[in-house]
């Protein structure tokens, strides 16, 4: 059979790939071919730097040899079973190994296949558990979330998601969800400083905690970071004060790790800055080092008891996934935690976290730059009208967007969050190719910034 040109694909993209979050009648094909480390090439050969991680997923770069290996043993095996009443070695493993890995206490794992469906099931695993546990809540069904949280688009995900412009149009579909502030830095209330913020923020939490904890089956949150809100970091503290109000006001916790999570921040996840343990986890992109799909949401002991019974009682978890724990994936995921070691990967990620900052601390001092927030290998760098008063830009004039261009131009990858440059390169980019990109962002920035309009 004749093979498609370039010019074939390009035409038939346009025509039946319909792009997620993406305004199709301004789409622009870009055809990505092959990958490299942190490289990626177009259909043309154009090398480009992965300046978001293949949207925050990949971690050892692309094509990483050991991963590659694992993946092609796993298929002279089998591609997929079942793990609806069957189950395989590569995805037992995965379970033990990450119940050794992530926090104390979260001994059982879940499978699903992207992080809207690990957070998912965690709300569905909430509810059921205050209805089956030894003393039953059933009156605990709303969830408590924090403004411009993003956990993905099913409608579960979106209902506890806070970004408006996501949420707005899904409004009849959704469920009840209490809101609290973003506990960000940047355009503070009145009368708050960065050493107050966490308290104010913590006694906000109280406050709805103490009135509703009766209805209240789980809050959820994104560990350290709400990365779509546009990378925005919370106080050091807040993490661990929710842990403790959680407790104090039997409310579950639920901590979205999907973006956070394999040494995006610093340590394999982020809860274990603030030492904090979640009663459910959820974990996705970067589990399969970004390879393949998969996603897992991992419970307490204790949840997962309130599950057990016997069969005629109908306690059991009535979900599942076709592909959920896929060998296949399970094996890329093995892989990946074995190259976290075997790479010294987070050993190694001090020198890149600091160099990055360096970079920000540079940036910082632009003048349409309003704020540069980092965690880890992640960054967000808000551009702004005016400096000053912290105005922002109006969305519709797309600075971010065309700040990425530019940066494309100069061979780097990226994509915006509105007027937020993200930074999140695999966890393997090197120093000189860290330098790159931030080059590359800097000229974006200077471009996008340069006309009044
Ligand atoms: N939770 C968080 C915190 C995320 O950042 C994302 C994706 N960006 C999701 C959930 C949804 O993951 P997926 O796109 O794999 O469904």
């Amino acid at each position: 059979m004749q093979q498609p040109s370039r010019d074939d694909l390009e035409r038939w993209d346009r025509q039946h790939v319909w792009h997620a979050f993406t305004q199709m009648a301004a789409y622009e094909p870009l055809l990505l071919e092959r990958g490299q480390g942190s490289k990626l090439f177009d259909i043309d050969g154009r090398e480009l730097l992965d300046g978001v991680s293949s949207l925050w997923c990949n971690v050892h770069g692309h094509r990483h040899p050991h991963i590659d290996a694992a993946i092609r043993d796993q298929l002279d095996r089998v591609a997929h079973t079942t793990l609806l009443g069957a189950s395989n070695s590569s995805t037992i493993r995965l379970a033990r190994r990450l119940v050794e890995l992530t926090p104390a206490g979260l001994e059982h794992v879940f499978f699903s296949s992207d992080g809207a469906s690990a957070v998912e099931v965690a709300i569905k695993l909430a509810l059921q558990y205050w209805r089956q546990c030894p003393r039953p809540q059933p009156a605990k069904i709303c969830y408590v979330a924090l403004a411009d949280a993003y956990h993905g688009d099913t409608i579960g995900g979106v209902s506890v998601g806070g970004v408006e412009r996501f949420h707005a149009m899904f409004e009849p579909l959704l469920f009840e969800v209490l809101r609290l502030p973003r506990p960000g830095l940047y355009r503070l209330p009145p009368s708050v400083t960065a050493a107050t913020a966490c308290e104010h923020y913590l006694a906000q939490a109280e406050a709805l905690l103490a009135e509703h904890h009766a209805r209240i089956a789980a809050f959820v949150i994104e560990p350290l970071v709400q990365a779509a809100a546009g990378i925005v970091t919370h106080p050091p503290g807040y993490l661990r004060g929710l842990r403790e109000l959680t407790r104090r006001h039997d409310v579950l916790l639920i901590a979205d790790e999907v973006a956070v999570g394999f040494g995006r921040t610093g340590t394999l996840f982020a809860c274990q800055q603030e030492e904090v343990s979640p009663d459910l986890l959820c974990l996705g992109k970067g589990l399969t080092g970004g390879y393949l799909p998969m996603a897992a949401t991992l419970a307490s002991d204790e949840i997962y008891r309130a599950f057990l019974a016997p069969y005629e009682q109908s306690r059991q978890f009535f979900h599942g996934h076709t592909y959920s724990g896929n060998p296949l994936a399970a094996a890329a995921a093995l892989a990946s935690l074995e190259v976290f070691e075997q790479d010294a990967v987070l050993e190694r990620l001090p020198a890149k976290i600091a160099c990055l900052a360096q970079h920000l601390a540079r940036i910082s001092q632009h003048s349409h730059v309003g704020d540069v927030r980092q965690c880890g290998l992640m960054a967000g760098i808000e551009l702004v009208r005016d400096r000053q008063t912290q105005e922002p830009y109006p969305w519709a004039e797309g600075r971010g967007l065309r700040a990425c261009r530019v940066a494309l131009e100069h061979g780097v990858l990226l994509r915006p969050l509105g007027n937020v440059l993200v930074v999140m390169p695999p966890l393997a980019v090197s120093l000189e190719e860290l330098d790159q990109i931030m080059l590359s962002v800097e000229r974006g920035i200077e471009a996008a910034t340069e006309a009044r309009t």
